[in-house]
């Protein structure tokens, strides 16, 4: 089976880890903070928490945005169901914003439509959780613009999107948001295994961050509502959870981030040799906006009407060939989680359309040209 995406795992990937499990510390020691700030450097953010996944550190960056019960969450429909759970967990309410015809990405134009009726409504959002699909960066200079007007705090949701550039940053400077959040499952640009980061320049939400995903508790006297009772103590300040990355993620963080830049540049030559291939076919290639590199997490095209057989049979031929295609993504308020919820969600037809169309085809640094041909010959027969 061609997956459509997997890891790269070096001997220098394999060496960092056993390392740290020969030195003292599996959790908790120097490891971590290191990869924090290697991530930090990289994206040229001020700060980085490291946690067990992008789903806690997602989670975690609502509750420093103080999103709470009576507020909403509003996020891409065509996004991992994680986007918007992290508003459920913090109790708020979750709304969906339609997506752009050619990047699948949350569409600026269709928020400030709704961000224009929620306001006489009287129900705007608290948060907003862009995400950078298939790894280009949303249009972050507009959904900027909107959240000066109307005053909602921006989380970017870059699982996909490492690696990436907008506007001639790397995606996670934080120009245009309050935290981006990376993850590092085994199918994203770079990995942990599990684990994900929230980046972000206030040094005050980095530090509620790094509380939060330590039960709540810290060792720091200036936190402490008094002066410790000796050098045992601490203090839980707040309610928190164990979201804690271990020393052995790190280290292959670590390792992984060297590889960054030769990834989505390869991801990015694999792109190009699918636009080509797929040229003269009866599909849709994915669309690259000329202010952004992407990481090119996904190579998702459609599969239109006037293709010789629909997206269901053509998902299926790729499968029986042994071609792990999937689908990105299911939208996610056509979830029962989300319709049992019963709030008056809005329909999102461009995200419904692109749904029934979409298939995303294998895209890892290390797929070959054989399998590539392969991937490209089975598609033909298929949509020709
Ligand atoms: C993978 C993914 C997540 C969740 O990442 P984990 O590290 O698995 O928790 C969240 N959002 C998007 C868009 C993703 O693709």
């Amino acid at each position: 089976m061609i997956p459509y995406g997997r890891q790269q795992i070096t001997e220098d990937d394999i060496q960092a880890v056993v390392d740290v499990l020969r030195s003292d510390f599996l959790t908790q020691g120097p490891v971590v903070p290191h990869f924090e700030q290697a991530v930090a450097e990289k994206v040229g953010a001020g700060h980085g928490v490291a946690t067990n996944s992008a789903t806690s550190a997602l989670h975690i960056a609502c509750l420093v945005l103080d999103l709470g019960p009576g507020d909403w969450l509003w996020t891409s429909p065509i996004t991992f169901v994680a986007s918007a759970n992290c508003g459920l967990y913090c109790g708020a309410r979750v709304d969906f914003v339609d997506i752009d015809p050619h990047t699948y990405n949350m569409s600026s134009e269709a928020l400030a439509e709704k961000l224009a009726v929620a306001e006489r409504e009287g129900r705007l959002p608290r948060v907003v959780v862009p995400v950078h699909f298939a790894g280009q960066s949303c249009d972050m200079a507009a959904i900027h613009a909107l959240s000066e007007r109307y005053g909602f705090h921006i989380i970017e949701d870059a699982s996909h999107a490492i690696g990436g550039r907008y506007q001639g940053e790397p995606v996670g400077c934080g120009r245009y948001s309050d935290i981006t959040v990376f993850s590092f499952h085994p199918v994203k640009i770079i990995t942990t295994g599990e684990g994900g980061m929230a980046v972000t320049n206030d040094p005050e939400l980095a530090e509620r961050m790094t509380r939060l995903r330590s039960h709540g508790i810290t060792r720091d006297p200036e936190q402490m509502t008094h002066a410790p009772d000796g050098p045992w103590y601490y203090q839980q300040i707040e309610l928190g959870f164990n979201y804690r990355m271990t020393e052995m993620q790190a280290a292959l963080g670590i390792s992984q981030l060297a590889r960054l830049d030769t990834y989505v540049a390869r991801r990015n030559e694999l792109a190009e040799e699918y636009n080509q291939m797929l040229a003269e076919l009866p599909v849709i290639t994915p669309w690259q906006g000329p202010d952004s590199l992407s990481a090119r997490h996904l190579y998702p095209v459609r599969i239109p009407p006037e293709a010789r057989w629909s997206r269901r049979e053509v998902f299926e031929g790729l499968r029986e060939q042994a071609i792990g295609v999937n689908v990105h993504y299911i939208p996610v308020y056509q979830q029962p989680a989300y319709q049992r919820l019963g709030d008056p969600l809005a329909a999102c037809p461009t995200a419904e359309g692109y749904y029934s169309e979409a298939v995303s085809l294998p895209l890892f640094p290390t797929l070959t040209t054989e399998q590539q041909e392969k991937v490209v010959t089975t598609l033909r027969e298929l949509v020709q």
